[in-house]
């Protein structure tokens, strides 16, 4: 009887979320669920200050995307703040704006078999990824954490993170990330420099792991360096 009654009074609020999309029930789950990964990450420090940027895939044909609005506290996200995309970034649902990086976003979901991809602007990724520039990237290998990196099943795992150059130009970004991934078949993830980081996963719980193990991995390494030379 309860369930009913709720159903009905989602049914006959317009504004819920959901019934603005023929892809709804899918968009608002998914909404959610990016709404309360970006406070986790908020609290971690990992998109301070509106950074970062969240989507996922809701539909392959037409391809549609439930993506973060542009300028927003990722504590404080609401599943109603997010929007539905199109394959050229043009907004389907919702108000605002999704941010430039939206062209990566599709990039990434078109370059690998992934339906969710996270941005985060940690303090780890943007000292290494300025430290190793020069190096085109970073290796990972023998640490156990990898393991949490999807089809990875050992600690000897050689994990390439690629850095590439920071832009402002997102479709000339965009064609570098689609080379990229090309290029590096079986990477989990890339570091824009001083930027941050790019990561996916099939689903949204699989790409929060690999944020989760990559910047642990980031922040090992940063820490160690710290160790040795202190
Ligand atoms: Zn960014």
């Amino acid at each position: 009887m309860k369930k009913t009654k709720k159903r009905n009074k989602r049914a006959h609020n317009p504004r819920a979320i959901g019934l603005m999309s023929p892809n709804g029930t899918r968009f608002a789950e998914v909404a959610a669920c990016l709404a309360e990964i970006g406070r986790g990450f908020h609290s971690r420090g990992w998109v301070l200050g509106t950074s970062g940027n969240f989507s996922a895939v809701i539909s392959r044909e037409p391809l549609r995307l439930a993506i973060t609005s542009t300028g927003l506290d990722k504590g404080n996200l609401t599943p109603e703040q997010f929007l539905e995309m199109d394959e050229a970034a043009n907004v389907v649902h919702g108000d605002g704006r999704p941010s430039a990086e939206a062209l990566l976003h599709l990039a990434i979901v078109r370059g690998v078999d992934a339906d969710a991809v996270l941005h985060t602007h940690s303090v780890w990724s943007t000292v290494l990824s300025g430290s190793h520039a020069a190096q085109g990237g970073i290796a990972f290998e023998g640490y156990e954490m990898l393991k949490g990196l999807e089809g990875v099943r050992t600690h000897k795992h050689r994990e390439w993170l690629p850095i590439l150059e920071n832009s402002q130009y997102m479709i000339e970004l965009g064609e570098h990330v689609s080379k990229t991934l090309r290029e590096n078949p079986g990477i989990h993830g890339f570091l824009l420099r001083e930027h941050g980081l790019y990561t996916w996963g099939a689903g949204l719980q699989e790409a929060k792991r690999h944020v989760e193990i990559l910047e642990f991995l980031m922040e090992v390494l940063v820490r160690s360096g710290a160790a040795q030379s202190g």
